[in-house]
């Protein structure tokens, strides 16, 4: 029986953990070809917490689910490339893929009650998470109602203490007993840290959070959030963190990307991201968002709507939207390159924009 090992192959130093490079992910409609990824990089390097930000629309949740690699049908990567450990996900054989993003990946979603089974407790979810990842999901040729029949039986074994233990570690009052409720037994904060304990249970490499926050109240939002970065410490998880929220990003990233219309246009680390945002729709991002310590500014909308993502006609892709556009916008597609003060605290020569009216050093061209 063949035995793909994916946990003996963790690796602590290198490569970065992932690396998508010029990723497209379109979906063909009626209308025509939705170009919801559209020639993206992204790095993130080994206990990074790496920022996405952006309007709803953006591509964000596309990205995410190309990197773990639940893409809907008829949605389909067309070219590019998703690195993980220095090697394509992308060109593995199918069983091999499965259990490297069943093992080493783990994702968490905006709404655990779609994501959570109401008719299992928590306990037991978590358990079949470790059994299936851990244990069987290494013996990828398993079929499947055996894997089922060894989950069931783990309740009594190390993967359900497993289980009290994750859910100890994301600080739920009385684990053991908590983990005999079902789901809707639970708050929406308690879910939440749920299934970031499942997410996070078979200790994986890489945690892609897709706004796992957003349906929180503030203040349960600010201990998620804290929790996060104290497991990414102690499982040694590196995150990308996907939200429309500046104010989280903020809190919680080193690095951050800003995307717009199937397209990053904006990379830097993120005490440079918000000393000095360089491209005009991040700077507009930043004047629609509320400040915590300036609480009496005037907050400014960006005009317009993010663009239907088929065919979009201009070359910068916000030059509509674009308080600086000019007729060259509509037809030169801006590359990406160096901007901001390179010897500015947390710039570190990383500040990089996609704007043609951008360059070093803060100029303005
Ligand atoms: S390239 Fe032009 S339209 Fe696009 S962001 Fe820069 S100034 Fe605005």
């Amino acid at each position: 029986m063949a035995t793909i090992d994916v946990a003996a192959e963790r690796d602590d130093g290198g490569d970065p953990v992932l690396e998508v490079e010029n990723l497209h992910t379109q979906f063909p409609t009626d209308r025509g070809v939705v170009r919801a990824v559209d020639g993206v990089d992204l790095t993130i390097e080994s206990g990074e917490i790496v920022g996405l930000v952006g309007e709803s629309g953006s591509g964000k949740s596309v990205l995410a689910e190309s990197v773990v690699g639940i893409v809907e049908e008829p949605g389909e990567i067309v070219e590019g490339d998703v690195r993980f450990d220095g090697e394509s996900l992308l060109a593995m054989s199918d069983a091999r893929r499965q259990a490297v993003r069943g093992g080493r990946i783990s994702m968490v979603f905006q709404d655990p009650m779609n994501s959570l089974n109401p008719t299992l407790t928590v306990g037991e979810q978590i358990a079949e998470t470790v059994r299936l990842h851990q244990d069987v999901g290494e013996s990828v040729s398993l079929p499947a109602e055996l894997k089922r029949k060894i989950v069931g039986a783990a309740k009594n074994g190390d993967a359900w203490r497993r289980a009290i233990e994750m859910l100890e570690a994301v600080e739920i009052p009385e684990p053991e007993a908590r983990a005999a409720d079902f789901p809707h037994q639970f708050s929406g904060g308690m879910r939440q840290r749920a299934m970031i304990a499942m997410a996070l249970s078979c200790e994986p490499d890489l945690l892609v959070a897709d706004e796992p926050t957003t349906a929180l109240d503030v203040t349960i939002q600010a201990q998620i959030l804290e929790e996060l970065e104290g497991l990414k410490d102690e499982f040694d998880t590196s995150i990308l963190l996907i939200t429309h929220d500046l104010a989280v990003v903020a809190e919680t990233c080193d690095r951050v990307n800003v995307m717009y219309a199937g397209e990053i246009v904006e990379r830097a680390e993120t005490e440079a991201l918000f000393a000095d945002p360089q491209h005009p729709y991040t700077q507009g991002l930043i004047a629609s968002t509320p400040q915590l310590d300036e609480p009496d500014r005037d907050l400014q909308p960006i005009q317009g709507n993010v663009p239907d993502l088929i065919d979009i006609p201009y070359a910068c892709h916000f030059a509509p939207r674009c308080p600086e556009a000019e007729r060259e916008c509509f037809e030169i597609e801006p590359e990406f390159r160096p901007v901001g003060d390179s010897d500015a605290p947390g710039d570190g020569g990383t500040h990089e924009a996609a704007c043609l009216r951008r360059g070093p050093d803060g100029e303005r061209l």
